[in-house]
């Protein structure tokens, strides 16, 4: 080869280089301090995830870390300095924090939302029944699920039944390994051929996602003795009856534990990744924050799997109240903090499946371990129901996440015309606040047991903290 040659080449590689968008694997882009970081901040997570199998469960445990973190209670009227400490509960379901910053909130917060509600199984007001001599709790099924996924698989029973007094009892049964599990039984496959024949969505009918709860009669002779002994054995361990299972909120949610996947143990399984994984990088930032410049605003809210409504949803005024009581002390009107805010609206996308690739758009779907995937839309069909974030917020984000080191990547829902899908950016951009989506890809979203992988639960809290510590 001639050196001219050579010289061209060469050149056309350097033009290469400078021009082409080129992304790399996250692993090569780690050294060996950093990778030590990441399995560290995965086993943490795993701990949090593990605590957290339902939204009250999530509030419990952010709150205990955040106590631990020097947080305290934020009351209406107080007056609020730099550096300060801040957290407000809506209702036991939802959680705000804030970390006061030097700049006056008339310049706007930095404010990142996640959710802590995830697809699951609600039991009924009244969904205690006997059939066949056997009883069964029946169940409503809460977000987006494939109905057949929920069978046959063990499940825990976690939540809450408020008495007329005004006390309330936590049950949480099936977690200790010594507690009794339940189980949503499916036709044998040898009796299954019509079952096989239907649509896959209707397979398993939603009134037939009943726990299996007991078996054993009362001793007597009445009706119903099997829904009699299960009755009997709440009211000893609850002091509950039939009636107040309707002042309650009971989630069967699966009891398949977290567990690393893969013979590298790259990937994490578990039940809730959609969005606790998200709600833990921004909770673990904000914990981990010195004063920020501008305020630091993390909120873990409730219902986004059914569309961010009620007093606990994302819609709620309950966030406006908890940041107008933030800009009042310093005279600041809301609207005037919020039009100068910038919001990561921090949600779980889907990862590229070889298994389906048929769905996804390779170019712009996020992949596994590519770091963090910044969504620019959500949206059905011509970006329905989109935020659709503004040019300007996106390379305002780019910057903050090159300048920290973050493996990130874009992130589209699938091909266009395949689906869609929402989260709360929406809600953060009618209050005028400028809002972009971005999370870890996500294996088998709204499963029981969801797969994402390590490096990305990581880039993503890291993403988060250089978010909060922006200039
Ligand atoms: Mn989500
Ligand atoms: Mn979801």
């Amino acid at each position: 080869m001639s050196e001219e040659k050579k010289t061209e080449q060469s050149q056309e590689e350097l033009l290469r280089k400078q021009l082409f968008y080129e992304q790399k694997n996250g692993y090569d882009r780690l050294d060996t301090a950093e990778r030590l970081v990441l399995e560290a901040y995965c086993e943490d997570y795993k701990r949090y995830l593990s605590a957290s199998a339902t939204e009250r469960e999530a509030v419990r445990e952010a709150v205990l870390l955040a106590r631990q973190a020097g947080f305290r209670e934020f009351l209406p009227g107080a007056e609020i300095a730099p550096g300060d400490r801040l957290y407000r509960l809506n209702r036991g379901k939802g959680l705000m924090l804030a970390v006061v910053g030097r700049r006056p909130l008339s310049q706007g917060a930095t404010i990142t939302a996640a959710h802590i509600d995830s697809p699951r199984l609600d039991l009924k007001p009244l969904p205690l029944f006997e059939d066949g001599e056997m009883a069964f709790f029946k169940t409503h099924y809460y977000g987006g699920i494939k109905k057949y996924q929920w069978v046959t698989i063990p499940m825990e029973l976690h939540g809450t039944v408020a008495l007329k007094d005004g006390t309330s009892v936590d049950i949480c049964i099936g977690r200790d390994p010594d507690d009794p599990q339940f189980t949503i039984t499916d036709l044998l496959i040898h009796l299954a051929s019509d079952q096989m024949q239907k649509k896959a969505s209707e397979a398993v009918k939603g009134e037939s996602l009943n726990l299996l709860v007991g078996g054993v009669p009362y001793a007597g002779e009445g009706k119903e003795r099997v829904k009699l002994a299960v009755l009997s054995m709440l009211f000893d361990s609850y002091g509950i009856t039939e009636e107040d299972l309707i002042s309650a909120e009971l989630e069967a949610v699966p009891a398949l534990g977290v567990r690393d996947v893969g013979l590298d143990r790259s990937f994490i399984g578990g039940y809730g990744h959609d969005d606790r994984v998200c709600a833990y990088a921004e909770l673990r930032a904000i914990l981990e924050l010195e004063t920020p410049e501008t305020t630091a605003v993390c909120v873990l809210a409730d219902k986004e799997e059914i569309g961010s409504v009620g007093a606990t949803g994302m819609r709620s005024y309950a966030f406006d109240c908890f940041m107008e009581d933030l800009c009042e002390p310093q005279g600041t009107p809301l609207r005037r903090c919020f039009e100068n805010s910038l919001c990561v609206s921090a949600d779980v996308c889907n990862a590229f499946d070889p298994l389906y690739p048929e769905v996804s758009e390779k170019r712009n779907n996020a992949r596994a371990n590519y770091g963090i995937g910044i969504c620019k839309y959500t949206g059905a069909r011509g970006k329905s129901g989109a935020n659709d974030a503004d040019a300007e917020t996106l390379g305002k984000l780019r910057a903050i996440l090159d300048g920290a080191g973050v493996v990130w990547q874009m992130a589209e829902l699938g091909k266009v015309d395949q689906g869609g899908g929402g989260t709360v950016a929406q809600f953060m951009a009618e209050r005028n606040i400028s809002t972009v989506d971005a999370g870890v890809p996500v294996l088998s979203m709204h499963a029981p047991w969801e797969v994402v992988a390590k490096l990305d639960c990581y880039m993503t809290g890291k993403a988060i903290r250089a978010v909060y510590e922006r200039s």
